[in-house]
């Protein structure tokens, strides 16, 4: 693809903290950026240049936003394919649609995973009670219950310590399509973040060491203990592998375990990601930047780290409230997300600490 020259549009659909980030972050590099969001307080629309509120689904406003914008792309995995795809078909749309049906899809997503010589956690698809239970007699428990569809930040997922609480479960996810997964024991969390440009070129982050609370990311360290660091190699080649079959052009996140046989693959999200915002300070260019960079078919910017140490915390509801203390702390980069009402688990901020070892 040729190259989209500064002050061409930039399409972002979402109008969360992705949006706004990769908003800030397209302006530095001379871009305009259009968000089409539904909701009422959309606080990417607050960085971006332009901002339509409407449904994704009505075609009179996406074929608005294919005349305005020169390339689109999107900040949440669950949008729905039927607007991505028309929009595809007059405007170049990155990363593709067809990243965004396998990352919606818990059983398709293994499956290709499965394929391409990754290693997943045991996996049945289960579409009924009997379903369910004849799972957990080949995979055993303890098991996680997971919706097929829709699941971010814990959500639609149940554990199931032994075969009697396999109706419970059932119950709790609301009787949908779901995988059964095998339990798997692991010493650390981590992600690679990767870029993948039209020319195929990539390059990818050192991984953060994830630790999650209730469900929700709450703290991303590097550089990565051992555990993690002797599993980077091997997960960033499948993370390539992932993208180079996909044809990928963005920003891809991909979730590991480490354990003591390697890492396991979790799940993939086709854009920035929370565990990568301490890229921002963190590294030479943030994820934001190359996720701009890909689909603007600039030359991807290095990944290498600023600082000995990074640490990104995430302010989580009433987090906030220790803002003035964080602006105190030498090192400390804070980021607000401009939302205005801070309720228990919403993501309100982060903060990034750059740090001597
Ligand atoms: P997910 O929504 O799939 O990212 O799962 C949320 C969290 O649940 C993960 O970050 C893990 O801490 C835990 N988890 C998910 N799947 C498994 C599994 N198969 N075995 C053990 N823990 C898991």
């Amino acid at each position: 693809m040729t190259l989209l020259p500064p002050g061409s549009t930039i399409g972002i659909l979402g109008g969360g903290q992705l949006g706004r980030m990769l908003a800030s972050a397209a302006a530095e590099l001379g871009y305009r950026t259009h968000v089409l969001a539904p909701d009422a307080e959309s606080v990417a629309a607050q960085t971006a240049s332009s901002f339509t509120r409407a449904d994704y689904h009505s075609r009179i406003v996406l074929d608005e936003m294919a005349e305005l914008c020169d390339v689109v792309t999107y900040e949440f995995e669950n949008i729905a394919i039927d607007p991505v795809a028309y929009l595809a078909s007059k405007v170049p749309v990155h990363p593709a649609p067809a990243a965004l049906e396998i990352a919606q899809d818990r059983a398709s997503e293994k499956a290709f995973i499965d394929t391409i010589g990754g290693r997943t956690a045991p996996w049945r698809r289960v579409t009924s009670i009997a379903e369910l239970q004849a799972a957990l007699t080949v995979i055993g428990a303890p098991a996680i219950l997971k919706t097929l569809r829709l699941g971010y930040d814990g959500k639609g997922q149940v554990r199931i310590a032994d075969a009697g609480e396999a109706e419970a479960a059932w119950e709790a996810i609301g009787q949908q399509p779901a995988i059964l997964e095998g339990f798997v024991t692991f010493s650390h969390e981590f992600s690679i973040i990767l870029a993948r440009g039209h020319d195929g070129s990539m390059v990818s982050y050192p991984p953060p060491w994830n630790q999650h609370k209730d469900g929700i990311l709450a703290l991303s360290t590097l550089p990565a203990p051992a555990e993690i660091a002797g599993q980077w190699a091997v997960a960033a080649a499948l993370t390539g592998r992932i993208a180079d079959a996909l044809g990928y052009v963005g920003i891809l996140t991909c979730e590991f375990f480490a354990t003591v046989d390697g890492p396991v693959f979790n799940e993939m999200a086709p854009r920035v990601h929370n565990s990568g915002h301490w890229t921002i300070e963190g590294a030479v260019a943030s994820q934001f930047e190359n996720h701009i960079r890909a689909i603007c078919g600039l030359p991807l910017g290095d990944s290498a780290l600023t600082a000995p140490a990074v640490e990104m915390e995430n302010l989580i509801g009433n987090d906030v409230d220790r803002c003035a203390e964080i602006l105190a702390e030498p090192g400390a980069h804070l980021h607000l997300y401009g939302k205005a009402n801070a309720r228990p688990g919403r993501k309100m901020g982060h903060v990034t600490r750059l740090k001597r070892l």
